[in-house]
């Protein structure tokens, strides 16, 4: 299931008019304006014109990302607050929308050790999980490429953060390819894409991926700097994407890009991938 990250220019059911233009059978947004605390109410009408437009579309799923302003294991106890009141507000949302999937960095833990950050992580979701019940919405926590202090570079940071949070039909993971390398792991070529998958398979089933991130990388293996690059013009080349789009495990599962000027460039990349797809 290929798909892009989409403009909502004009309101979120704007998202399958770009994902029809661009044929893509998932999209990827933001429920709630991602650079504001603010979530401002949804009116019932909204929510029929957001349904209708997906219904009318050829787009099957929706991931929906979590803005960068939250941090649930912020040392700052406001921004750990407003933290927990967006993120309910976020499972609120996309319960409304029928979106089931929420894509969550499990934040940046300042000088917190390790243990202590994951600590404030389950912390967090209790306080979330006192307010909201979720029905049919999965956090999917995000692998990350270990910029500055962010948690979660790891496969095995990754599987504490799932032991600790301790809730198996909430909580599952995606892949970003570009995270992933940059954090470390050479994903690059044929061999390497099956060994990384095994490696991650050590610590984490594969069935817990339930969404990949489609980017390129800027910075090269381990440079521990999150930069996305078209597909192909990156340091990953084309073959991790060639193996991992003919993969039959992974066939159902969102594949969204994440690449730089997606207004201009997402259907160009799109259609880079769709040609490593096996006819
Ligand atoms: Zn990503």
């Amino acid at each position: 299931m290929l798909g892009s990250t989409v403009p909502t220019v004009g309101g979120i059911e704007k998202a399958f008019y770009w994902g029809d233009r661009w044929g893509c059978e998932a999209v990827q947004f933001y429920l709630t304006l991602s650079r504001k605390w603010q979530v401002d109410d949804i009116s019932q009408e909204k929510i029929d014109s957001f349904k209708k437009s997906w219904k009318s579309s050829k787009v099957k799923e929706v991931v929906a990302h979590i803005p960068y302003l939250v941090n649930l294991i912020s040392e700052n106890e406001t921004t750990k607050e407003k933290s927990i009141e967006r993120m309910v507000a976020e499972i609120e949302r996309a319960e409304v929308l029928g979106v089931k999937y929420l894509v969550l960095h499990p934040g940046s833990r300042g000088k917190q050790d390790k243990e202590g950050a994951i600590k404030a992580l389950k912390k967090s979701f209790d306080l979330v999980l006192s307010r909201v019940a979720p029905k049919n919405v999965k956090i999917l926590i995000e692998t990350m490429a270990g910029q500055g202090t962010a948690l979660g570079s790891s496969f095995q940071e990754i599987k504490e953060i799932l032991s600790a949070l301790d809730n198996d039909n909430l909580f599952s993971v995606c892949f970003d390819s570009a995270h992933v390398l940059e954090a470390g792991y050479d994903i690059r070529g044929k061999e390497n894409y099956k060994e990384v998958l095994d490696e991650f398979n050590k610590y984490i089933p594969l069935e817990k991926i339930e969404a990949f991130h489609l980017n390129d990388s800027k910075t090269k293996v381990d440079s521990r700097v999150d930069r996305h690059e078209h597909i192909g013009k990156g340091e990953i080349g084309l073959a991790f994407f060639k193996e991992l789009l003919n993969d039959d495990r992974f066939k159902k599962i969102p594949k969204i890009l994440e690449t730089p000027s997606m207004e201009t460039m997402s259907e160009e990349n799109l259609k880079v991938l769709r040609k490593l797809i096996n006819k």
